[in-house]
């Protein structure tokens, strides 16, 4: 899977986007046709099809090779630290948002409330007065825009495997015969 688009400010580059996930690529692997993906992604994907999400052609996991000068590309990038709603607005270089997550963010999580609420305390709320009210209520807030983006996010991703389906199906002249009639049938 993927860097979320919306942690990057402005535009990516389409090329740095991964198309099996929509987002921007991840350890990117190189199939033999040259075709990009994250490495999680075309694995998963080949365990499933066996084959080149894009054009269709056989090809097995040991035939994907890393692409440094890509994935060096790609950690040059700017991106948010994925503790924003929490209240961080660091944005970092890619190569550094992980170590700064594990490492130096206060607002990482470091243990559960044991005061009621049972919600992960950050750095933050640790060092300062904690409230579980105040904290739930937060919470349920953070609960309700992270359904609002998964539903988004949903939307996004049944548009990319329509798109896909009928890339395969330009590459295979039966599944296109099969999508008209279903279309016709519609
Ligand atoms: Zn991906
Ligand atoms: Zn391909
Ligand atoms: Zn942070
Ligand atoms: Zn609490």
């Amino acid at each position: 899977m993927g860097f979320d688009l919306d942690r990057f400010e402005g535009p990516v580059d389409p090329d740095l986007i991964c198309k099996l996930c929509g987002k921007v690529l991840e350890d990117p692997l190189s199939t033999p046709c040259g075709h990009v993906f994250c490495a999680a992604c075309a694995l998963q994907w080949l365990a499933k099809v066996g084959s080149c999400p894009v054009q269709c052609q056989k090809i097995s996991t040991k035939e994907l090779n890393h692409v440094l000068p890509l994935k060096n590309l790609i950690l040059k990038l700017d991106i948010k630290c994925d503790h924003r709603e929490r209240g961080c607005d660091a944005v970092l270089n890619l190569r550094d948002v992980a170590s700064h997550m594990r490492e130096r963010c206060e607002h990482r999580a470091v243990e559960d409330c044991k005061d009621g609420c049972g919600l992960a305390l950050t750095l933050k709320e640790r060092s300062e007065d904690h409230s579980c009210l105040q904290a739930l209520r937060t919470h349920s807030g953070l609960l309700q825009t992270k359904v609002l983006s998964l539903e988004k996010e949903l939307k996004r991703q049944s548009r990319f495997l329509l798109k896909l389906k009928i890339e395969i199906a330009l590459f295979s002249d039966p599944l296109v015969d099969i999508i008209l009639n279903a279309n016709g049938r519609i």
